[in-house]
């Protein structure tokens, strides 16, 4: 099946041959550890730290506050399980220079959106079991999170808030320096999910006020169980698993160096890309969302048209099941996705679009389609010559 046509660039994207031409001599003749004191060892540490590098060039960081990880799941669950870690902990391991950034230590409140992606949602759920109060922000039906309702759930205890960049659904890109700075005003850490923002928003951390934010290589055409996640200098965090001192000591285990450098030459590569290909699908996404609501009959667009990321349009189909959907669609050839990569399956409906309001049935009858690169304006014909049909038949 060579005319198959991809599009669901928010589930996974393939590794791009220039990601994979670096990565290439790190997994053969360069496999040193870098924790090894040989020149072999020598070697792999060399390349990590040029890729934290270019990492922290692209976010506008220091080396050292840039935390590689096996992945968004895992720096969204350091984010938010090692700060509280940190704010129980009796001494200060990580305290950082006074002053810089530092919150203020000890607090049992955390605040999350109603619509974070399932790693935030379940760490959030751990802390709830390890004792912490969490609150969870309302959205509008239009998939913001408004900085009012962040300051009006903000206590003298809170010691973190996590909002996403953008929601990894409906592509809503949310006013994260607004709220960063109302949590930071109140002496919380401020943690954003950038997962599915990177390559589509900036990512420089001063811009946006942020303390910690979470990143992954697989959305951005780089290999699947790797990313990172930024700490700003001076943050109280902890680590979450015992072991080696790799990472500041902040995730341990013998460092991913191939993962790493793919991670490091997608993230470069994403922000290279990232104004051209914008102005390239938004176009395209604009023709899908258009067509799409003047020729089917009860449809409508999930979230706001802007601020949304380019590549994002997700629909809701009055009377048509969006799991049938899928499987229709994919049999002719088309690969798109009902909401996010780790609901489908599930009958639940997405708690996404469940926070933004619609009724349980609407948003069980949502399909979501993200373009990538590769996708071109034949593609986006395709779905709307074959779209209309399959729902009607649907229905
Ligand atoms: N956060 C968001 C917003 C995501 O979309 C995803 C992946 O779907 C993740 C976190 C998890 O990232 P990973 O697949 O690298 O664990």
């Amino acid at each position: 099946m060579t005319d198959r046509i991809y599009l669901d660039h928010a589930a996974t994207t393939p590794l791009d041959p220039r990601v994979e031409e670096a990565m290439r001599p790190f997994a053969r003749e360069r496999f040193g550890n870098a924790g090894s004191i040989h020149s072999f060892g020598r070697e792999a540490k060399a390349a990590l730290d040029s890729a934290r590098d270019a990492t922290a060039r692209v976010l506008g960081c220091a080396c050292a506050e840039v935390v590689f990880t096996g992945g968004g799941t895992e720096s969204d669950n350091l984010a938010l399980l090692g700060v509280a870690r940190a704010a129980r902990s009796p001494c200060d391991r990580h305290p950082g220079p006074p002053g810089l950034g530092a919150n203020r230590q000890r607090g049992n409140h955390v605040v999350i959106s109603a619509f974070e992606h399932h790693a935030v949602m379940g760490a959030a759920l751990l802390l709830e079991e390890w004792g912490f109060a969490v609150s969870r922000l309302p959205v509008t039906p239009d998939g913001m999170v408004e900085p009012q309702s962040l300051a009006e759930a903000m206590r003298d205890d809170t010691i973190l808030v996590s909002v996403m960049l953008a929601n990894n659904e409906v592509g809503a890109i949310q006013p994260v320096a607004e709220l960063a700075a109302i949590a930071r005003e109140r002496g919380a850490l401020f943690h954003t999910d950038a997962v599915q923002a990177a390559g589509a928003v900036a990512l420089e951390v001063d811009r946006l006020g942020v303390d910690l934010m979470s990143l992954s290589a697989h959305k951005i055409y780089g290999p699947k169980g790797v990313g990172a996640l930024y700490v700003r200098r001076g943050t109280r965090i902890t680590s979450i698993m015992g072991g080696g001192e790799q990472e500041r000591e902040l995730r341990p285990g013998t460092e991913n160096v191939p993962g790493i450098i793919g991670f490091a030459a997608a993230l470069e590569l994403a922000e290279e890309m990232r104004e051209a290909e914008t102005a390239r699908l938004a176009p395209l996404r604009d023709k899908l969302v258009t067509g799409v609501l003047d020729t089917i009959p009860g449809s409508r667009l999930n979230g706001a048209r802007e601020p949304r990321i380019a590549a994002n349009a997700n629909f809701a189909f009055e009377g048509v099941s969006g799991e049938t959907l899928l499987v229709k669609l994919d049999l002719l050839g088309i690969a798109a996705s009902s909401g996010s990569a780790c609901a489908a399956g599930s009958l639940e409906p997405s708690h996404v679009l469940r926070a933004m309001g619609l009724t349980k049935p609407l948003a069980q009858s949502a399909l979501r389609i993200t373009l990538g690169r590769a996708t071109t304006e034949r593609d986006i014909d395709r779905v709307l010559e074959v779209l209309p049909q399959v729902i009607a038949e649907l229905r």
